[in-house]
């Protein structure tokens, strides 16, 4: 490597542009590209990262760096491409797409390695130098033996401890120059003391065996691979194809990714992952939100030296600096947890895409549901498809029995959260010992505290939804800013003892289920009962092995999971996500509906689902119940075509929000102006709205909708429009480039 002279720099605060300085002899040896520096900045310094060499720079007045941040590189250059592929993709200044590439403790390297005391005996000590310390400080001959008999270097904190002697002892050792202490780096390893049994390949069925040798094929010729989407039916063994996958790029000598959805990394997934490449206890580092920042320095540097060489986490995994990276396989391809709703507001899946691409590397996104873009993809050759039709073992997918609520409604009467038909389901497996998982999509107890007299519902002062009650804290509260407020006893508007529950969510679910079955055990797992740390590992382990008959929840309990005793699958209430103002709706309910009775016959017994809902005969229903994935995406395909959305059209949603309304709307509307002048024919904009969820927060939200098929010239365009436009300072605009959140 050239010594640099200049480097030109991204520093760690949004300013949208680049700048270079000059590098001091002293220092040049240790500079490169991605590099942490620190830099004068202003009359500050600031954290930067390298992002070029350069032998010359003819900028005025060049200041020289401060000082090297960490050590060596932390960013390769593939990773660099990406991060500025990601900057003009998603419309986001790559000062912010740097925040999410690093974790913050290697950016800021304020975490370093946890060090430990070792000791060991100095020299050789013969017998008689024993004897003179026993007599004059036997303390210390009892320490220095322990010492000798021990044979290894040992943690001094840990000898202590035995020996029940102090620190004091041991330095006097140390300063007769009897025992040699020596600090050494030790990891923290988020999975220390847990034991993972090694496993074996199982032997694949022939959809299976096909569907890695597609893989295999694709490993092979680096050079131009096509992404594979593996479409498996939940429980067609798609973990398994892989676990075979990663070995085929372990074996060429080279690593690999796995992308999971946060909820779905579980100890079970992990588990999977580190007992299958339990050789070595380093290979498996797994990246998730939980973990502590020195936990996350290790796991980092673990994956950095190339010691780790798989890779699991969740979204922001895809990042992972490994070097000679092979595989990188995104589980659940279709899940929207996949997108970042901060800013950089980015796809792990499509990013991952992308890096493949870079890094000349084999991408596999797997699913029993494809997102509509993916299946498109496959379907117009751009992807590669592999396709299991089959369970392993040639188990039988669910029955799915679908309960007309109105009919129920009709019948019955009362408004029972439970309709009768699945109620007997639920005794019948109670009789046979067999589990039930009952799915809402919404957490508390009543969704809202209506008066029966004025008609006023409690709404958060915040936000323009209704407050939850939840029974359990006693408590009104707001599911999008947490706002909570106590109960009232009367109307506050109108002052009646008129106040009634509407609606209902888990809790009271979880209560009513209680109340009729009062021998079953109930548990309930949703945000609210899983605050606890382990809550959430102990009540699926009670629930693995039969200590929980009924577990009723959200959407935490829909992913991934495998139980093979449960034989029924209750969905209270199919329609929620139906009636949601997002064109992917009717793509949700349907990927909902299949993944959660894919939970339901993973043993010996076929499963039975029972979906309740007022629309029976909405498309995405009645392809569910069907296990109908290509009939669903054809009728789909069309809508989304008819009405010019993805796949056919990228979108970008713009959101301009202010705790002043009348500024917020106003600045939509003189932006949609700039824009009609700087776009062309060929964009589609829509009109500044009032956006569905029109009060946030204490913000008012409006949205601009743009769609077009040039997503990056689109993009520049938007950019350049907001760059010129002066917004008032209360006044914040966001742009999110393939929008899920469509509220
Ligand atoms: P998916 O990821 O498609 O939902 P999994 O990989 O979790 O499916 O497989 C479901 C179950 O079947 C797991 O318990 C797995 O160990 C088992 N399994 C997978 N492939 C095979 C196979 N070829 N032979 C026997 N069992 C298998
Ligand atoms: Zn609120």
């Amino acid at each position: 490597m050239m010594k640099p002279s200049y480097i030109r720099v991204v520093i760690d605060r949004a300013i949208h542009r680049q700048l270079d300085y000059s590098v001091p002899e002293t220092l040049a040896e240790r500079v490169d590209v991605g590099s942490r520096v620190r830099v004068p900045f202003r009359d500050k310094s600031a954290l930067a990262t390298v992002v070029a060499t350069l032998e010359q720079s003819n900028v005025g007045g060049i200041r020289p760096i401060e000082a090297i941040v960490g050590e060596g590189p932390v960013l390769s250059e593939p990773l660099l491409e990406l991060a500025k592929w990601m900057s003009a993709y998603y419309c986001c200044p790559i000062e912010t797409v740097m925040r999410s590439l690093l974790p913050q403790v290697i950016r800021k390297a304020e975490i370093g390695w946890k060090k430990q005391l070792f000791l060991q005996p100095a020299r050789k000590i013969d017998n008689e130098e024993f004897e003179n310390l026993r007599k004059r400080a036997p303390r210390q001959a009892e320490l220095l033996e322990a010492i000798v008999r021990l044979n290894s270097p040992i943690r001094a904190a840990e000898l202590l401890r035995k020996t029940s002697l102090d620190n004091q002892t041991l330095r006097a050792l140390a300063k007769r120059g009897l025992v040699e202490l020596r600090e050494e780096a030790v990891e923290r390893d988020p999975h220390a003391g847990e034991q993972f049994v090694a496993t074996s390949k199982l032997e694949l069925n022939a959809e299976q065996a096909a569907a890695l040798k597609q893989i295999a094929d694709a490993l092979a010729s680096p050079e131009n691979p096509r992404p594979i989407l593996v479409h498996g039916v939940t429980g067609s063994g798609k973990t398994e194809i892989y676990l075979q996958a990663i070995r085929a790029a372990l074996d060429r000598g080279r690593s690999a990714i796995v992308l999971v959805p946060e909820i779905s990394l579980t100890p079970q997934t992990v588990e999977r992952f580190k007992g299958r490449f339990a050789e070595a206890r380093d290979a498996v580092a797994v990246l998730h939100s939980h973990l502590s920042g020195g936990e996350r320095h290790d796991e980092w540097h673990k994956i950095h030296s190339g010691r780790a060489r798989i890779v699991i986490g969740a979204r922001s995994a895809v990042f992972a600096p490994l070097k000679n990276l092979a595989l990188i396989i995104v589980d659940e391809e279709h899940e929207t947890t996949y997108k970042q709703e901060e800013a950089p507001r980015y796809h792990a899946r499509d990013v991952a895409v992308v890096r493949a691409k870079i890094e000349k590397c084999t991408v596999v996104l797997g699913s029993a549901t494809p997102s509509l873009e993916s299946y498109h993809n496959a379907t117009t050759g751009k992807y590669e498809l592999a396709t299991l039709t089959q369970r392993v073992d040639e188990r039988q997918m669910p029955l799915m029995r679908i309960v007309d609520l109105r009919q129920v409604r009709r019948k019955e009467k009362t408004m029972s959260i439970l309709s009768e038909k699945l109620l007997q389901a639920i005794a019948d497996r109670l009789e046979k010992r067999e589990q039930t998982i009952l799915f809402l999509n919404r957490r508390g107890f009543s969704t809202s505290l209506l008066c029966s007299n004025c008609g006023e519902a409690r709404d958060c002062p915040n936000c323009s939804v209704a407050l939850t009650f939840h029974r359990h804290a006693a408590r009104l509260s707001c599911h999008l800013c947490g706002h909570t407020a106590a109960v009232p006893k009367k109307c506050p508007a109108c002052g009646q003892d008129a106040l009634i529950y509407a609606g209902f969510g888990t809790e009271k679910v979880e209560s009513t289920v209680a109340q009729i079955f009062p021998k079953a055990i109930v548990r309930r797992m949703d945000a609210d009962s899983m605050t606890r740390k382990d809550a959430y590992r102990e009540t699926l382990r009670n629930f693995r092995v039969g200590k929980i008959d009924i577990l009723v929840g959200t959407q935490m309990i829909a992913k991934g999971l495998h139980f093979p005793n449960v034989t029924l699958v209750g969905i209270i209430n199919a329609d929620l996500a139906l009636h949601l103002p997002d064109f992917r709706a009717g793509e949700r309910t349907f990927q909902l509906l299949t993944q959660v009775a894919g939970r339901a016959g993973r043993g010996e017994r076929t499963g039975e689902v029972f979906v309740q809902t007022y629309t029976p005969f909405s498309p995405s229903v009645q392809f569910a119940r069907q296990h109908d994935f290509a009939g669903y995406f054809q009728q789909e395909l069309e809508f989304r075509e008819r009405c010019d959305f993805p796949p056919f059209k990228h979108a970008i949603l713009i959101t301009v929000r202010s705790a002043h309304e009348g500024r917020a709307k106003l600045s939509a509307e003189t932006l949609v102006r700039r824009l009609k002048e700087a776009l062309g024919s060929e964009f589609i904009l829509g009109d500044a709205t009032p956006a569905p969820l029109q009060k946030l927060q204490g913000q008012f939200r409006f949205h601009i909708l743009l769609r077009g098929g040039a997503i990056m010239r689109l993009s520049r365009l938007v950019r350049e429009t907001l760059d010129k436009l002066p917004f008032p300072e209360d006044v914040a605009v966001a742009v999110d480039v393939d929008p899920y959140q469509l509220l």
